[in-house]
C-alpha cells in the first residue's frame, strides 16, 4: 500500500495533529492511530469556514463547477489508494468500493454541469410598475443564495459516496457554502484520503482555504459540538436513525434553531399483489433475496419487508426465498457494533411469538448471515416492534388474508425512502387504489424493481416522511440536493451595482 494514514484532522488547508488518538478498527489489515476529534478543533474549523464563505459563495458558479471537477479528478488519480484503505476499513469488496467511487465523482460531475445551467437559482423577477395606482410597486428579483458553513455526517455503509466528498458536500459546496466533515469513526483513513483530494483542488483552483475541513470524530462531542456550533447553518446527515434524532434535537434545541437534513433508515415495503404473486412468486423472491442480503443487507433501501396475500402463491414466494437465501453465505459488516445490532434486531423479531422464524443462519463476530421471518398482518399491525430497520441481511414476509389489511399495512407504514408494488396488468386496479396512500408513505415509489441501487439523477428522491428522514421536502440524492443548501433571498428596488451576479438577469 503506497497510501499511509498520518491521523491527523484537516483544518482549512493545515494537516493538524490532536493530542490524543484512537485507534481504527478496520474489517482487515492494519489499524492506524487517529487524533481524535475536540470541540475545540471543531471550533477552528467552523471559523475557517466563516471566514472563507464571503469569498466562496462569491464565486462564480463556472469557478465551482471547475472545483467540483478538479475534487473528482484528484479522487481518481488516488483511485487504487481509495479502494485499498476503502476495502480495509468497510470490510466491502474491492469491486463495490470502485463502483461507489465512479458514483462519487459522478455526483461531484453531475453538480458541476447542474450549476452551471443555473435552473437551480429559481430566478424569478417582476418589474417595477411606477405608474401603478394606487401605490406603484417596486422591482423585485428572487434568487437562491447560499447559506453559510455546512456540517457534513457521513454514514458506514458507504465510506465514499455518502461521505467525506459525497453528495452532502458536493451539493453544499455546489451551493457556495463551505463544508465541516466529522469523520466517521469506521473509516477515518479513508476519510483523510478524500480530505486530501479535496484539499489539493482547493489548492488547485484557488479556492478559499477554509471552504473544507475534516474534523476526525473518536469521540461524540465533536459531532455535537459541530452542530451546536452558531456558525453551522445547516447540516446534511446520512445515518441511523438513533444518531440522526440525538442531533436533530440538538439543531432544534439551538438558540438559533438549523435545518437538520438527516437522511436515516427504512424497511422499505413491498408489496407483491396477487396475480403478480401467482404468476411469478419465484421470480420475485429470487430478486428478492438478492437485493435483501446484497452488500450483507446493509442498504438504507434494502426491502426488509414483504406484504403479500395469504394463499399457496404466498407459500410458494416464502419457500423460494428461503431456498434462494440458502446459497448466500456469510459476509462481513462494516464494524462489530452493526454485527452485534443486527443480531440483537434478529433476536426482537424473533421473540415474537406470532412470528416464525424461516430461515436463521449462524454468524458471530462481524459476520452476518441472512435470516428470513413470516408473521401475520395482525400481528404486524399489532406489534410496532415489526416495523423498525434491522441493519443487515434480515427479511420478513408479512402475511395478509384481505386487500382490507393490505391497505390497513400501507396507511400504518411510517415514512420510508422507498416503497414497491410487485404487480401485474390484472393487478392494477388494487395497485392503484394503494397509490395514494403509498405515496405519501415514501420518497421514491418502484414498480416490479428493487429498491437498492439508487440512481444519482436529476428525477430522484433519496428522503421521505420521518423517519426515513428529518425533512420531507428534500432529497439527499440527485440536483434537487443542492435546494438544502441555498435559502431564497428577494432583492426590492435594488440598484444592479448591489446585487449578486446570480441575481442578474
Ligand atoms: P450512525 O451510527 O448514526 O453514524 C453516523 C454518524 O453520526 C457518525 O459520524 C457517528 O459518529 C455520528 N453519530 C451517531 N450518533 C451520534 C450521537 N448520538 N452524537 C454525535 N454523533 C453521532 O450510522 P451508521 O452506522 O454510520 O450508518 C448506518 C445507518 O445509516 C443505517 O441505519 C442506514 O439505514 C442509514 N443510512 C441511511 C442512508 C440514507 O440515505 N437514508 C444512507 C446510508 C445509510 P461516530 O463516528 O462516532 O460513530
Amino acid at each position: 500500500m503506497t497510501f499511509k494514514p498520518h491521523g491527523k484532522h484537516l483544518i482549512a488547508g493545515d494537516w493538524v495533529a490532536g493530542e490524543a488518538t484512537f485507534d481504527s478498527a478496520p474489517a482487515h489489515g492494519p489499524s492506524h492511530a487517529y487524533s481524535l476529534g475536540t470541540p475545540d478543533l471543531v471550533d477552528r474549523a467552523v471559523e475557517a469556514a466563516e471566514d472563507a464563505f464571503a469569498a466562496y459563495s462569491a464565486t462564480s458558479r463556472e469557478d465551482r463547477a471547475a472545483f467540483l471537477e478538479a475534487i473528482a479528478d484528484e479522487i481518481d488519480a488516488r483511485g487504487a489508494d481509495v479502494t485499498e484503505i476503502g476495502t480495509q476499513e468497510s470490510g466491502l469488496p474491492s469491486g463495490r468500493l470502485e463502483g461507489e467511487r465512479g458514483r462519487t465523482v459522478g455526483q461531484l460531475r453531475l453538480f458541476a454541469d447542474h450549476i452551471r445551467k443555473g435552473a437551480y437559482l429559481d430566478r424569478r423577477e417582476d418589474a417595477a410598475q411606477p405608474d401603478r395606482a394606487p401605490a406603484p410597486r417596486p422591482a423585485m428579483v428572487m434568487v437562491q443564495r447560499p447559506i453559510g458553513p455546512v456540517a457534513v455526517f457521513g454514514a458506514s455503509n458507504f465510506p465514499l459516496a455518502f461521505s467525506t466528498a459525497g453528495g452532502d458536500t458536493a451539493a453544499a459546496l455546489a451551493a457556495g457554502c463551505p463544508v465541516v466533515v466529522k469523520g466517521h469513526s469506521a473509516h477515518p483513513g479513508t476519510g483523510e484520503i478524500i480530505a486530501e483530494a479535496v484539499r489539493a483542488a482547493v489548492e488547485r483552483c484557488g479556492m478559499p482555504k477554509g471552504v473544507f475541513s475534516l474534523i476526525q470524530g473518536g469521540d461524540r462531542k465533536v459531532g455535537q459540538a459541530l452542530v451546536q456550533h452558531p456558525l453551522i447553518k445547516a447540516v446534511g446527515f446520512t445515518g441511523s436513525l438513533a444518531g440522526g434524532r440525538a442531533l436533530f434535537d440538538l439543531c432544534a434545541a439551538r438558540p438559533e434553531p438549523i435545518p437538520f437534513f438527516g437522511e436515516l433508515g427504512s424497511v422499505n415495503p413491498m408489496f407483491v399483489l396477487s396475480h403478480a404473486a401467482e404468476a411469478r412468486a419465484e421470480e420475485i423472491a429470487k430478486g428478492w433475496a438478492g437485493s435483501l442480503t446484497m452488500g450483507a443487507g446493509q442498504f438504507c433501501t434494502n426491502p426488509g419487508i414483504a406484504v403479500i396475500s395469504d394463499g399457496p402463491a404466498a407459500d410458494r414466494f416464502v419457500a423460494a426465498t428461503a431456498e434462494a437465501l440458502q446459497d448466500v453465505s456469510t459476509q462481513v459488516m462494516l464494524t462489530d457494533g452493526i454485527a452485534d445490532a443486527y443480531r440483537d434486531g434478529r433476536a426482537r423479531v424473533g421473540e415474537d411469538a406470532a412470528v416464525k422464524a424461516v430461515t436463521v443462519g449462524d454468524s458471530d463476530g462481524r459476520n452476518a448471515a441472512p435470516a428470513l421471518f413470516e408473521t401475520t398482518a395482525t400481528q404486524f399491525l399489532a406489534n410496532p416492534a415489526l416495523h423498525e430497520e434491522v441493519f443487515g441481511p434480515l427479511g420478513l414476509v408479512v402475511r395478509a388474508r384481505s386487500a382490507d389489511e393490505i391497505e390497513q399495512i400501507a396507511r400504518g407504514l411510517a415514512g420510508q425512502l422507498t416503497v414497491t408494488l410487485h404487480m401485474d396488468d390484472s393487478d392494477t386496479d388494487t395497485a392503484a387504489a394503494l397509490r395514494p396512500t403509498l405515496e405519501r408513505k415514501a420518497g421514491r415509489l418502484l414498480v416490479n424493481g428493487f429498491p437498492t441501487g439508487v440512481e444519482v439523477v436529476d428525477s430522484m428522491v433519496h428522503g421521505g416522511p420521518y423517519p426515513a428522514s428529518t425533512n420531507f421536502g428534500a432529497t439527499s440524492v440527485g440536483t434537487l440536493a443542492i435546494r438544502r443548501f441555498l435559502r431564497p433571498v428577494c432583492y426590492q428596488n435594488m440598484p444592479a451595482a448591489l446585487l449578486p451576479e446570480d441575481a442578474i438577469g
